[in-house]
């Protein structure tokens, strides 16, 4: 339950250290990230995610959108290779993306999927495909994406890739079927029924924020269990959770295990809002861009 969960602090990041690149590594070695994400009416949210990613030390960025947002995403991020993705004429990816996606993801050492994407069955099936097929690298899936679990839910708990999720209350209550109250009553006992069936890692967005190690929750209860407490309400605005999904997939690229890239980038989310923060005199009027340039000192200040 909540009370079990041991608290993320500054101690025990120390105390579970990221994999540090050798000094004399190339750009491939820091570890490459492919980021699906963005729309056209959305283009915004792969750029903040893309960015993230970077900020949290990954190597090398990849960007695949849709035909409609790639001209802006690529003149916004000139440091990634951005891929145009086929979309039909309401802006949803394409069947023929699924190609695209395939050889994109086989290079891939952590993949980021779903900020800013268009919901809609046609994508949430042509995902659920790609995850199926992936080979076993680390997936954070947030927001559009995470509908994807329900279709071929049980080849994707049973595929190979690593599972992180980043529902926020209203996406978790959707796929649990039940209402964004009652996940706001019970975030631990819901988040970790979704962990167990995705075999995922899972976090539970919010004011408090939880991360459940679902493939450890048999072995290790308690170890499996993070509440994080850092972070303020400035955070709850637009592109927020974007940046979350980039930095913990950035810290995945870098090898670290999905549990840890998660609890990191919790941790570094929230703290980069506590120095807006204090920065500011308050928590309002932070921008969720702003979140960015912040990450690298304080991911730096524990290393
Ligand atoms: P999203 O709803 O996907 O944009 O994600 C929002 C992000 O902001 C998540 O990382 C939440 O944990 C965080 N967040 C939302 N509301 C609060 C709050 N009241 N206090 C602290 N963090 C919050
Ligand atoms: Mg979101």
């Amino acid at each position: 339950t909540a009370n079990d969960a041991v608290p993320l602090t500054r101690d025990w990041l120390l105390g579970h250290p990221l994999p540090q690149p050798s000094a004399d590594g190339d750009k491939d070695e820091r570890g490459r990230v492919l980021i699906v994400a963005g729309a056209g009416e959305m283009p915004g949210a792969a750029v903040l995610s893309a960015v993230a990613a970077l900020r949290a030390g990954a190597g090398k960025l990849q960007i695949a959108t849709p035909a409609s947002a790639a001209p802006m995403v690529a003149g916004t991020v000139p440091e990634a290779r951005v891929v145009s993705l086929p979309e039909n004429r309401s802006g949803a990816l394409s069947s023929s993306a699924l190609d695209r996606l395939g050889s994109l993801g086989e290079r891939a050492d952590a993949i980021v999927v779903g900020p800013g994407l268009l919901e809609g069955t046609s994508t949430a099936r042509m995902l659920a495909q790609w995850l199926v097929a992936l080979p076993a690298v680390p997936v954070v899936i947030d927001a559009a994406a995470l509908s994807a679990l329900e279709h071929q839910s049980d080849a994707i708990a049973a595929a190979p890739v690593l599972r992180i999720l980043t529902p926020h209350a209203g996406e978790a209550a959707k796929m649990l079927a039940c209402e964004r109250s009652d996940v706001i009553a019970r975030p631990v006992e819901l988040g970790i029924e979704l962990a167990r069936r995705f075999n995922a890692v899972c976090v539970m967005k919010g004011g408090t924020g939880y991360v459940i190690d679902g493939p450890s929750l048999d072995a290790d209860a308690a170890g499996s269990l993070l509440v994080n407490r850092y972070g303020n309400v400035g955070l709850a605005t637009s592109g927020s959770g974007d940046l979350l999904s980039g930095i913990v997939g950035g810290l995945a690229a870098r090898g670290a295990s999905p549990f840890l890239a998660t609890a990191w980038g919790v941790y570094l989310h929230a703290a980069a809002g506590d120095a807006l923060a204090e920065r500011f005199g308050g928590p309002l009027g932070f921008l969720a861009r702003e979140l960015l340039d912040e990450v690298p000192a304080l991911m730096n200040a524990l290393t």
